[in-house]
């Protein structure tokens, strides 16, 4: 075949499978793009009981629950699947290079009572005729999606409310640097208490499906009031 017949091919081929790559990974165009961000990974433990699994090893077992409930619907993309460690700018790479629509990132707490923390990004409000430096233009790019960001953590606790009666809600903005440069609406969440968590392997892995499920329910409640 000629050059330009071969040409033509592929881009017939394209044409009619509009939602496959190269790559051979095939992206719905139609389902929403979510990016689930397991916290720490690698060197960097998290929060590290002194007997029990690490904050990093919790997380990226969680985060794989939520994905496989939710990859039927949406097309799930996480920032690490193995025990690896990835910068902060890396892991929002990902997310905007992919054009996500909402960015997820998931760590642990150590409170003493069964509670949660919902964060969304609100740095420190500038003083009077104080210019922005400008590296923190990349900073405060999350701002413009704050308002969604919002209405991401209302929704957690609305689900969260509901699902755990005997849970304390906690939200709250602040300059949270892992959200930092996300050009999509993002929130943090520390859904569990690491020291509440039992050490039996089947027992926390059923806590952690409760909680996946609690989790997805979240999400397509935020998208349902979009
Ligand atoms: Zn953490």
């Amino acid at each position: 075949m000629a050059k330009e017949t071969v040409l033509l091919f592929i881009i017939t081929i394209l044409m009619i499978m509009p939602g496959t790559g190269f790559a051979g990974t095939t992206i719905q165009t139609n389902q929403r793009i979510i990016v689930i961000d397991p916290g720490h990974g690698g060197p960097y433990s998290g929060l590290a009981p002194s007997s029990g699994m690490e904050e990093k090893t919790i997380v990226l077992k969680l985060s794989g629950k939520i994905a496989r409930k939710l990859e039927s619907r949406y097309n799930v993309i996480l920032t690490r699947t193995k025990d690896t460690n990835i910068s902060q700018p890396e892991r929002m790479f990902i997310a905007n290079k992919n054009l996500a629509d909402f960015f997820l990132s998931i760590h642990l707490h150590n409170s003493k009572e069964p509670s949660g923390f919902f964060y969304y990004y609100d740095p420190p409000e500038l003083g009077k005729g104080e210019i922005p430096a400008a590296q923190n233009t990349w900073k405060s790019q999350p701002l413009l999606h704050q308002t969604e960001s919002r209405q991401a953590v209302n929704s957690f606790l609305n689900i969260f409310l509901a699902h755990k009666k005997t849970y304390r809600v906690f939200s709250n903005g602040a300059p949270i640097i892992l959200l930092e440069g996300a050009t999509m609406p993002a929130i943090l969440i520390e859904p569990l208490s690491i020291s509440l968590l039992p050490q039996n392997p089947d027992e926390l892995s059923n806590i952690l499906d409760e909680y996946a499920v609690i989790i997805v329910k979240s999400i397509d409640h935020y998208f349902e009031k979009k």
